[in-house]
């Protein structure tokens, strides 16, 4: 089952220009099974509308969060909502822990804001790391690669998108099915997940390394 998940929409992310049916026409186009809302500091709270926008679609739609913190944006997942004191990077970890959430070092060649985390809070603290990101060249992703794999950290792919045509580049095949964010979160956190770049062609399930027929 393939599921982007990083993904900003214009309700809640004021970055973003996209809409939520925009978000999910084009994840259908590109192929995608679902997507993963992570909104700033924000997590959708109207499950009815992203429900009712996913059967429009015939899409899966999952919630998560990017954070701002003081080691650069953090991707959560697993957490029921946001509030200020989760920008302190500890606070977060300990509201992860407790919900049972998963968390993931967004884009960590790019750091937004605050200072990169070092080695031993990455592998102390996170459990997953963006190896690949829509807004990140190639050649940068490889060195998160094999950070992650020294790391012995499982690797997620979203397109981080903030546009429509953003949508759809990369993207996290998940080994079984997921039917709700508790299923995806258990998923994540046992490690059965795969990150994949998707070719920039229309039918999207063409992935640069040869691969071209992925499951589902
Ligand atoms: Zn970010
Ligand atoms: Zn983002």
């Amino acid at each position: 089952m393939l599921i982007d998940l990083h993904n900003h929409t214009l309700h809640l992310s004021t970055d973003s220009g996209l809409t939520l049916d925009e978000l999910l026409a084009r994840a259908k186009e590109r192929g995608l099974d679902g997507v993963c809302l992570t909104e700033h500091n924000a997590v959708w709270q109207n499950t009815a509308r992203l429900e009712a926008a996913g059967q429009r679609h015939g899409l899966a739609v999952f919630r998560g969060m990017e954070v701002n913190t003081q080691y650069g944006h953090v991707l959560v997942y697993g957490v029921r909502a946001f509030r200020n004191s989760m920008f302190n990077f500890d606070e977060l970890c300990r509201v992860v822990e407790s919900e049972g959430g998963v968390m993931v070092l967004a884009h960590p060649q790019w750091v937004g804001v605050g200072r990169p985390p070092t080695m031993d809070i990455i592998a102390n603290h996170f459990h997953g790391i963006e190896v690949l990101n829509g807004e990140v060249s190639n050649d940068a992703n490889g060195y998160v690669e094999s950070m992650a794999v020294s790391l012995g950290k499982f690797g997620t792919g979203g397109s981080d998108s903030h546009s429509i045509g953003a949508v759809g580049k990369c993207a996290t095949l998940f080994q079984n099915p997921v039917r709700n964010e508790e299923e995806m979160v258990k998923e994540m956190r046992v490690g059965r997940v795969t990150a994949v770049r998707l070719a920039p062609s229309s039918n999207g399930l063409k992935s640069l390394n040869g691969n071209n027929s992925l499951p589902h």
